[in-house]
């Protein structure tokens, strides 16, 4: 069972997460239309540092530089222990903690006491990281954390990375090789002749390098045209899909993402404000707005990552089930269909969406999967969630789904083993899993960006 939303085809799955991922910096993604205000973060970065002295060749530091400091040139540099406990309190426990940023987060002497601490708390964590700074003491600390996502920049044979290549990187890097779980690596160049022969080939990503939502002054990356139209994020790396998040500067200063590098969206401070005033506040507001106005100026019109909405997969499917229904009642055509969830979704007369956990919280309503499945209902083992509407949708026990007829479940979970069995106890054998629905909307792609799902007899 793959761990999370992915939509590329099997065969370039590893390399399609891989570059997709190439300019996440760790961040994780989500669609942007936000259905609810949340109490707190479902995801954030940290920057731990301002000025990262890795001083990538495409990276925008003197951007960012320029505008932290330009209205006051004392604001901190670092982010403390202290500061750190306090914004954590400001996250939903079990939501993803990217150490990340735009700096290496081993600038910051306390990193691997902080990845130590939130994983104690009971936060998923990811890090990107370039070893820069990490010493073997840090490593001995962290080498046990069961990371969501491990992403190690690696040195580039034309420098366009600045890695000090020491015997001390070295044997850190075989060490994390050896033991840390490495969800691919990323290089802004060629691989350094002197680390190829300690990295797995397989998961090497290859240079796939995005504008920063052009804030990159290069010519060689080009900047992304302004998308218009209703659009969503859609940044993240295949293992934090869903998790978009916002950048916290180490004296509180929230920004939209890992690539306003121009601080051009300042959400907030985190340490100032709560989650719930910041998403009311004006910056938060516009930017949401921005994501359905055409005329908007905002990140993510020029931002490589984000999506025309009627580009989403949900979306695509939408399309092919209209057409099936539409088909369906006519004389002379039967159904050629090879995408049997398409067939299944035309013909149910309700679908509900089982598990409304994080997988749900993070991707069902930003990727538009409740209009693009048409769901009608939801279920959870949670008693607390059963008989409560979400935007409109009353949530049932499983008991109840058998006085839905010709109910179509669609299990929203990662690990749906257990759901899949209490279903079949319950009697109520149409189900699916969201990932058999991505795997099958992967294989017909084609199919279904073309609507080739009827022919006519
Ligand atoms: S600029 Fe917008 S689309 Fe791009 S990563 Fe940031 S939030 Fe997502």
């Amino acid at each position: 069972m793959k761990s999370n939303l992915q939509f590329e085809s099997t065969e370039n799955r590893t390399k399609q997460k891989i570059l997709s991922s190439e300019n996440n910096r760790g961040g994780g993604k989500m669609s942007l239309s936000i259905p609810c205000q949340t109490p707190k973060l479902h995801a954030l970065e940290l920057s731990l540092t301002i000025g990262c002295r890795v001083d990538c060749l495409y990276c925008p530091q003197k951007l960012l530089l320029s505008k932290y400091y330009s209205a006051d040139k004392n604001r901190k540099s670092t982010l403390s222990f202290d500061d750190f406990k306090k914004v954590l309190d400001k996250v939903e426990r079990n939501s993803s903690i990217s150490f990340a940023g735009m700096s290496e987060p081993f600038h910051n002497p306390y990193c691997a006491d902080m990845i130590v601490y939130a994983y104690q708390q009971g936060y998923k964590i990811s890090l990107l990281t370039t070893l820069v700074d990490m010493t073997m003491e840090d490593y001995q600390k962290i080498k046990d954390i069961p990371f969501e996502s491990f992403v190690l920049h690696i040195p580039d044979e034309e420098q366009h990375s600045r890695f000090s290549i020491t015997d001390e990187y070295l044997e850190l890097l075989k060490q994390i090789n050896k033991n840390i779980k490495i969800d691919y690596y990323s290089c802004h160049g060629n691989v350094h002749p002197v680390v190829k022969n300690l990295i797995d080939p397989e998961m090497y990503a290859g240079i796939s390098l995005g504008n920063r939502a052009g804030n990159l002054d290069l010519e060689e990356v080009p900047v992304t045209a302004a998308k218009t139209g209703s659009i969503v994020c859609y940044h993240g790396s295949e293992k934090q899909i869903g998790g978009w998040a916002p950048v916290m500067f180490p004296d509180g200063t929230l920004v939209l993402c890992c690539q306003d590098y121009g601080m051009k969206h300042v959400l907030g401070n985190l340490l100032e404000e709560s989650w719930e005033e910041i998403q009311a506040g004006k910056e938060f507001q516009h930017f949401i707005e921005g994501l359905t106005a055409d005329s908007s100026d905002i990140l993510c019109r020029t931002c490589c990552d984000s999506r025309n909405v009627e580009e989403l997969p949900s979306m695509q499917i939408k399309r092919s089930v209209d057409m099936i229904k539409e088909q369906l009642n006519k004389d002379n055509y039967t159904a050629s269909i090879s995408s049997n969830f398409i067939w299944k979704l035309a013909r149910c007369r309700h679908v509900c969406v089982f598990g409304l956990g994080k997988l749900f919280r993070d991707h069902f309503f930003q990727e538009y999967w409740h209009q693009g499945l048409n769901v009608s209902l939801l279920a959870d083992n949670n008693q607390e969630m059963q008989g409560k509407y979400i935007e409109g949708l009353l949530c049932v026990s499983p008991e109840q789904l058998k006085e839905y007829p010709d109910v179509m479940v669609i299990i929203f979970v990662k690990d749906s083993d257990k759901i899949e069995q209490q279903l079949k106890n319950l009697g109520v054998m149409n189900y699916i899993t969201i990932f058999q629905i991505i795997d099958e909307y992967n294989k017909e792609k084609q199919s279904v960006s073309k609507n080739l799902f009827l022919k006519r007899d």
